[in-house]
């Protein structure tokens, strides 16, 4: 059998590759309302305090707390919006809304639960007026010149409300990155056509356009390309040209039309070629112009399970995350897992948190790396370490954490 010319990579190798050659797009400036999900380029600070000014944080009556309890003259009303001109001497009171301005002279909010109002006249029934209660004074939630958002901030919905409150409509941020996204293979034929004999559908367009999206970042699809090294190149070449990145499946085998490899060799850097991986040996990471080339395996689940540990880290990257990889955690297997030494495996599981907080991970049945059910339904993979061959039920290894995890009392 012929020898891969590249040398097999130990994953944590193949990855530190990654990190060292993927660096963050350059920034952008954007509409606020259009950033959900993006991460900050610059810090932002507040150019003027919140609240803005002293402000009631109930409805009832703005009072000087010094005259106690009993009867107090109406001066007028202070809603929310705009500035009624009031003033409270010793024995007035205001009306006063969540949110108005608190009328100078007045030092405390009395809840009109705690009010009866008489001809023009309010009665104040609590004995306990404290100078400063129900009141929301200048700068107590963003003090003026704070930083409300350092720079690295992933924008989501409080983010998006406080850059509306400090009047940041502009924002710079990181773009998502576009990825052009195409399935090799004589085979393959579109999931609308009814294959001939020989043909099977594309799914890797699918997965990974969507793992794409799933991970930020914008897929651009490419459709799928024969085995013929023209109209490889070709779309190779768009995809260079319209995209930030460039993710591909099948055709990185030892196969004679296995074509994706030595053309991006021919165009930039190939990282690396093989790693010590299942499944997703023959996973290739690659440069050209300085954008990323991911090359996946044909079979689903490799191109899938290649995106999640190599290719979704390098967007995440490029959007200028700084938290790039899955959560690790310690798992406890559910029962015995067969492994082949040989390899570091990344087999696909049902995590589950079981009462006492520990983790349990159970598989989604046979492993087949075309068998893209093995992945429907999983919440996590297990590594299951090269070097080391079965794994006995009980046994605690590291999972990669992809979605949320059900308590299972
Ligand atoms: P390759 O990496 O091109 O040698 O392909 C490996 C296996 O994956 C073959 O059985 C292909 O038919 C299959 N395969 C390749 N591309 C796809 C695809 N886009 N969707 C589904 N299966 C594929
Ligand atoms: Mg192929």
């Amino acid at each position: 059998m012929p020898e891969s010319p590249y040398p097999m990579l130990l994953v944590e190798e193949a990855l530190a590759l990654i990190e060292r050659e993927v660096r963050p797009l350059s920034p952008v400036t954007m509409s606020f309302s259009q950033a959900l999900g993006l991460v900050l380029a610059e810090a932002v600070l507040a150019a003027e305090p919140m609240p803005p000014f002293a402000a009631a944080s109930v409805d009832g009556f703005a009072v000087i707390a010094a005259d106690g309890p009993g009867l107090r003259r109406i001066v007028g009303d202070q809603m929310a919006g705009y500035v009624a001109g009031l003033y409270i001497e010793p024995g007035t009171a205001a009306r006063v809304t969540t949110g108005a301005p608190i009328p100078p002279g007045a030092d405390t909010m009395i809840m009109i639960e705690q009010t009866e109002e008489q001809n023009g006249q309010v009665n104040i029934l609590t004995n306990d007026l404290q100078p400063g209660a129900n009141i929301r004074p200048i700068g107590q939630d963003i003090e003026i010149g704070q930083v409300v958002l350092p720079q690295g901030t992933v924008l989501g919905p409080a983010e998006l409300g406080l850059l509306g409150t400090v009047g940041k409509t502009q924002v710079t941020v990181y773009p998502r990155p576009t990825v052009a996204v195409m399935s090799t293979g004589d085979e393959i034929v579109e999931p609308h056509q009814q294959p001939e004999l020989g043909q099977i559908r594309d799914a890797n367009r699918f997965t990974l356009m969507s793992a794409v999206r799933q991970a930020g970042a914008e897929p651009l699809d490419l459709g799928i390309v024969r085995d013929k090294a023209n109209s490889l190149q070709d779309t190779i070449e768009r995809g260079l040209a319209e995209a930030d990145a460039l993710l591909t499946s099948g055709g990185v085998s030892m196969g004679q039309l296995d074509l994706v490899k030595p053309y991006l060799a021919s165009r930039g850097t190939v990282h690396f070629g093989r790693v010590n991986t299942k499944p997703g040996k023959p996973v290739t990471f690659a440069t050209v112009d300085g954008k990323p080339c991911f090359a996946m395996p044909g079979f689903p689940v490799s191109a899938l399970v290649s995106f999640e540990i190599f290719a979704r880290p390098a967007l995440l990257k490029m959007a200028g995350h700084s938290r790039i990889y899955r959560p690790r955690e310690q798992a406890i297997l559910a029962h015995a897992f067969s492994h082949t030494a040989a390899r570091t495996e990344f087999q696909r599981v049902v995590l589950t948190r079981r009462a006492d907080g520990k983790l349990v991970a159970s598989s989604t049945g046979f492993q087949g790396s075309g068998r893209l059910l093995s992945m429907v339904g999983a919440n996590g993979l297990v590594i299951l370490p090269h070097g080391q061959g079965d794994f006995e039920a009980g046994t605690v290894v590291e999972a990669l954490v992809l979605g949320p995890v059900e308590v299972v009392l």
